[in-house]
């Protein structure tokens, strides 16, 4: 496909650091996890475009909280995971589902990423921009990911080596701006790691001007983000120095440094 004929992928803010992304062609648009709809309607309105569709990858109400206005407004399917208490969703999708939304020239595969939420989905793209797409909620975040809520942290783990296994060029369009907190946390992992102490530069200047950490790409998250890393050394180091005990299974490495997360300051 030419590059120039592709949708073009743009964040919109919402509340203090969730990112609602915006899939547009033409005066057509997607709306990834709308958590509130007054944002969206005014991109709409200010760049003109048409709703076609409202996707959303997990039932918690920052990510879907703003569906139904959207819905008063545009008469659109709402595209969602199956297994997750959302009422608007019209087309429910399980692992390995694929859809084209064609105002949009856009096509999807469903990949189900459970741990955050019990059915939370997210949504790849393999051909956009020549690298490739993923939209992934609250599961995968640069240098970071979601809190475990309705899993188990083995189940994360693997959903999590899924999203990993993806080609290295895939971008990766996170729902929140977490990354330097994440940054602080993962430093604290592997404070050797020279490919973290880089990637805590950019985001550092990225943030003082105001611009998204995001996309990040699988490759890069490989070499930085320690819920990718429970095979790396220092990671696997890090998390029997948290536990006093060792830790040898890679699920309960990761176990360890989600817990270490969440206890973080
Ligand atoms: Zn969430
Ligand atoms: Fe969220």
């Amino acid at each position: 496909m030419n590059a120039a004929a592709e949708y073009q992928i743009v964040p919109v803010c919402a509340f203090s650091d969730n990112y609602i992304w915006i899939l547009r062609h033409g005066d057509q648009a997607a709306v990834i996890d709308p958590g509130d709809a007054a944002p969206v309607l005014a991109y709409l309105e200010q760049e003109q475009l048409d709703l076609c569709a409202i996707l959303v990858t997990h039932h918690h109400g920052d990510h879907i909280g703003g569906v139904e206005s959207l819905l008063q407004r545009y008469h659109v399917p709402v595209i969602g995971p199956k297994g997750e208490p959302i009422d608007a969703v019209s087309d429910q999708l399980v692992d390995a589902d694929t859809f084209v939304l064609p105002q949009i020239a856009a096509g999807f595969e469903v990949i189900a990423v459970p741990g955050h939420t019990r059915a939370h989905i997210a949504y790849y793209d393999s051909n956009h921009s020549g690298c490739g797409a993923l939209f992934c909620g609250d599961a995968l975040f640069s240098c970071g990911c979601g809190r475990v809520f309705e899993g188990t942290p083995s189940q994360m783990r693997h959903s999590l080596a899924r999203l990993a296994a993806l080609p290295g060029a895939t971008r990766i369009y996170c729902a929140h701006e977490y990354t330097q907190a994440n940054v602080r946390f993962a430093l604290a992992v592997e404070p050797a790691n020279s490919a973290l102490q880089a990637r805590a530069e950019e985001v550092a200047q990225l943030r003082a001007a105001q611009q998204p950490t995001l996309p990040a790409t699988i490759a890069q998250e490989l070499a930085v983000n320690p819920f990718l890393r429970w095979d790396a050394p220092d990671v696997i180091a890090a998390a029997q120095r948290y536990r006093g005990t060792p830790v040898t299974q890679a699920d309960d490495v990761f176990a360890a440094i989600r817990e270490w997360k969440n206890n973080f300051k």
